[in-house]
């Protein structure tokens, strides 16, 4: 059962999560589409060959900086 503290938690971590997003270094990247592929809230698309990000819908879970291997996504708040 989800008490009160619990909720309150879960509203400061999404809160915390909210102010992380992801951002692309578009010289870095090569357009492979490996980072659209894992985002779990389909925030990434693709623009002439490179991935961008919508801060509005990013949740900054941080999946695509792993996935990205020319290591050009970077979270910042
Ligand atoms: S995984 Fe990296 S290189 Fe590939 S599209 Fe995403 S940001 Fe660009
Ligand atoms: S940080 Fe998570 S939610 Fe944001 S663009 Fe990357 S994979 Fe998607």
């Amino acid at each position: 059962m989800i008490n009160s503290k619990t909720e309150k938690a879960f509203a400061i971590t999404k809160e915390r999560m909210k102010k992380m997003i992801a951002i692309v270094d578009k010289v870095r990247c090569s357009g492979c589409g490996d980072c659209m592929m894992v985002c779990p809230v389909d925030a990434i698309t693709m623009a002439l060959g490179k991935a961008e990000v919508d801060p509005d819908e990013c949740i900054g879970c941080g999946a695509c900086v792993d996935e990205c291997r020319r290591g050009a996504i970077s979270m910042r708040d």
